[in-house]
């Protein structure tokens, strides 16, 4: 009897501790993952240029190693410039975003910023150069004030009430009795998906940063909002070196390159007119958006959104 015992207990025994250090082993390669995507390399440089310069060198990426997302995608935003990247719902525009942010990084080619490779770069710099005013405004329970302050540590009221009036804001606020100082989010004013992306639009202006990331920025607003917000874009971009993904043509055509993206690919590049002269997918592309622009009481009355 007590020789079958001791051993099932020491059975017991050698399962717990390796479960125990399964988990921990589980633990610690999830420690280094973050590490490893975090740790700076020890001779990594801060980035320091107001007007930078964005390159995407033969870029290929997947979040799975066996699904490719991004093919060869290369492009240059000089100094200053605005790019623009067009493209059906899923052919990965928003992950170029995302390398440029380095959340991940590419299996193939390179990202550098002002010549240097992103990962040689301190990422708290790189991520402090960048705002993003993204597809979806997550909002803080708080108040607006703190909700456009975020990310602008120390702002002073008055650049907060600026970045408010810049992004079309100050008619929502005159119509609130505590104004800036309304409680939002989950557990306060629920807010539209415009206004969100308006207060999201405001912390990019405090914030000021050197490099600008549109993600359909006006997606949600409608056509008379998105035109008001867009001249406040554009003058906001107007200093920085800015990516724009939009959804609606209106919004890229000042852009200095306009990338069309099917499928990971870069299918067609050019400006605006030189696109439409081609007569390509962007020119397809722009006459459907103008039909519907054009058609916009015949779209309202069909039944069940047909
Ligand atoms: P777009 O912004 O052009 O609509 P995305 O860049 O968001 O496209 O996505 C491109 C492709 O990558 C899609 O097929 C999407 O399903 C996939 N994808 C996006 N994010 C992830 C992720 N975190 N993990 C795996 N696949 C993803
Ligand atoms: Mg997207």
């Amino acid at each position: 009897m007590l020789q079958l015992f001791i051993p099932l207990n020491f059975l017991g025994f050698v399962y717990r501790e390796l479960k125990k250090s399964l988990a921990d082993t589980a633990r610690m390669f999830r420690l280094m993952d973050i590490e490893a995507a975090i740790d700076d390399a020890p001779d990594a440089s801060a980035l320091a240029g107001r007007r930078p310069q964005i390159r995407f060198d033969h870029v290929s990426f997947g979040y799975q190693p066996e699904r490719r997302i991004l093919t060869d995608v290369s492009f240059t935003i000089a100094p200053g410039r605005k790019l623009a990247v067009v493209g059906h719902s899923g052919a990965g525009k928003s992950t170029l975003a995302r390398l440029l942010f380095r959340f991940y990084d590419v299996n193939a080619g390179h990202i550098s910023i002002d010549g240097v490779d992103l990962r040689d770069l301190q990422l708290a710099s790189l991520r402090d150069a960048i705002g993003v005013v993204p597809q979806d405004t997550v909002l803080f329970n708080d108040s607006i004030e703190y909700n456009i302050a975020y990310g602008a540590p120390g702002a002073q009221p008055e650049a907060i009430a600026r970045a408010a009036r810049l992004a079309h804001l100050d008619g929502m606020l005159a119509q609130l009795p505590h104004g800036l100082d309304t409680i939002v989010g989950e557990r306060g004013l629920k807010l539209s998906g415009g206004e969100k992306q308006r207060i999201a639009i405001a912390r990019a202006i405090l914030k000021n940063p050197a490099i600008l990331i549109f993600d359909e920025a006006t997606s949600s607003l409608d056509s008379h909002a998105e035109q008001a917000i867009s001249a406040a874009l554009s003058e906001l971009a107007a200093d920085h070196t800015t990516l724009v993904i939009a959804h609606r043509l209106s919004t890229v055509v000042d852009a200095d390159e306009i990338l069309v993206m099917d499928e990971g690919h870069v299918v067609e590049r050019g400006q605006h007119a030189q696109l439409l002269a081609a007569d390509g997918r962007y020119a397809a592309m722009w006459r459907l958006q103008q039909r519907e622009a054009q058609a916009p009481i015949e779209t309202d009355v069909s039944p069940a959104g047909a």
